[in-house]
């Protein structure tokens, strides 16, 4: 039994890196602290707890974790400061070893960091609790509301892909995902908390249903009965997983966004081979087609991977031809950059700096003509916005249905209310559109 009055007058801060899904965890950390006593930290106040949630996806995102944590060791000099994420769960001695470091827990012990508490008074430990990947097995849910208007709701974790270049299966472990009804019941609990857009989240979000039996679709029709949700989005699905049955689903529901999030990661074949992707480019193709031809205004996000090992000068004109035909919004534009014991590391080609960011670049430009192109295409349509918590007073934010970033001039009264607008032209940046309120 936990002695909580350990924790009493403790405040926690936390900070998280990475994905949608890193998010939700923290923040359902921060609700498990706040039910024990541990309260957030309010602006300018020094934490005794520092929670660190941290993202290995890339080198760089390694590199980042690390100066989080010395920036927030020099934050809060006195704190217990508690390390997780994937790059604590890849590397737990690399971080370890970072000055000021507490305590390091692995993917599946990050839900249990109450117990590991009790040891908050013998700072400096160097106490790490990470369990092989293999032996990850349970589904953690989690639902955050990010710092915005829309929550992330957690349904699937882990990945049983392997792509060639990825070490999330390493980091998360296999795929698994939590019941139907439990996450339907999270969802009715945002709506009470006053959410209005819930984004279904999870690392292979398609493979749901792979240890309960459930089906993806199955999950997307029971949460469009959830009464008070104004909308969905789905994080991203794997092409192979985006049956037709899912894209129909979303064109007739009231509540799903018609926004899709597609990692293509490549438009060359061949590098799609190297990948161990599952599909190629000629399905990708055709669901891209099949979207715009029963939702023609929707947005379609695509992820490109550019300077794989194996992507040669022809592989890159190829993947940036095919891009440049396909129907799409815009791209996110991602360098590769090697990881340890990926089976990437076997393809003798490589790719150098220069020529990575020279490929990046001209990936960066298609991407924003495509995004100006569909943002064009919209101006004088009709449209539902929820804007968000302005940054500054004056200017807010928010976007669409179909995912077009809208500004407009502050009025709390609409903050995270549903709003029926027309697009407008583009503000002075072209980084959004301007409406008129209806
Ligand atoms: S589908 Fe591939 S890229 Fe995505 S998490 Fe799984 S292994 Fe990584």
């Amino acid at each position: 039994m936990i002695d909580v009055s350990i924790f009493e007058h403790k405040k926690a801060a936390y900070y998280t890196l990475g994905c949608k899904l890193n998010f939700a965890e923290t923040s359902t950390i921060g609700n498990l602290l706040e039910a024990n006593g541990i309260r957030k930290v309010r602006r300018g106040e020094i934490a005794d707890i520092c929670v660190v949630n941290t993202c290995s996806v890339t080198d760089l995102a390694d590199k980042k974790s690390r100066q989080a944590i010395r920036r927030i060791r020099l934050e809060h000099p006195d704190a217990f400061l508690v390390v997780t994420g994937c790059y604590a769960q890849l590397k737990p001695g690399e971080v370890a070893e970072i000055a000021g470091v507490d305590l390091v827990l692995g993917a599946g012990q990050k839900h249990e960091i109450l117990l590991h508490l009790e040891r908050l008074n013998e700072k400096g430990g160097k106490h790490i609790s990470v369990a092989p990947v293999q032996d990850i097995r349970g589904f953690s849910p989690s639902c955050s509301q990010g710092d915005r208007t829309r929550y992330f709701l957690k349904v699937q974790d882990g990945c049983d892909y392997f792509c060639s270049y990825c070490t999330i299966p390493l980091a998360r472990g296999r795929s698994r995902n939590g019941r139907i009804d439990a996450i339907v019941q999270q969802a009715e609990n945002c709506v009470r908390q006053g959410g209005k857009e819930i984004v279904i989240t999870g690392v292979n979000v398609g493979d749901f249903g792979k240890t309960t039996g459930e089906t993806f679709l199955e999950l997307l029709q029971a949460l469009d009965k959830v009464a008070g949700v104004e909308r969905y989005r789905i994080s991203s699905v794997e092409p192979n997983l985006l049956t037709d049955e899912i894209i129909d689903f979303v064109a007739a529901s009231e509540r799903f966004a018609p926004h899709f999030h597609l990692p293509l990661q490549s438009g060359s074949d061949s590098v799609l081979l190297m990948m161990k992707r599952k599909y190629d480019t000629s399905l990708f193709r055709r669901k891209v087609q099949k979207i715009k031809d029963i939702m023609p205004d929707a947005f379609i996000g695509v992820d490109v991977i550019v300077g794989t090992r194996g992507e040669t000068e022809t592989f890159f004109e190829q993947s940036l031809a095919f891009i440049q035909e396909l129907d799409i919004s815009q791209l996110h534009v991602f360098t590769y950059s090697e990881r340890a014991n990926t089976q990437a590391l076997k393809i003798d080609h490589t790719v150098t700096p220069a020529e990575k960011k020279k490929r990046s670049c001209l990936m960066l430009d298609l991407s924003e003509k495509k995004r100006i192109d569909f943002y064009t295409s919209q101006i004088g349509t009709q449209r539902k916005v929820i804007f968000e918590q302005p940054k500054s007073g004056k200017i807010m934010y928010g976007f669409t249905e179909n995912y077009i970033l809208t500004e407009c001039s502050c009025d709390r009264t609409l903050i995270n209310q549903p709003t029926t607008i027309v697009l407008g032209n583009f503000n002075d940046d072209k980084s959004a559109l301007k409406v008129e309120i209806l």
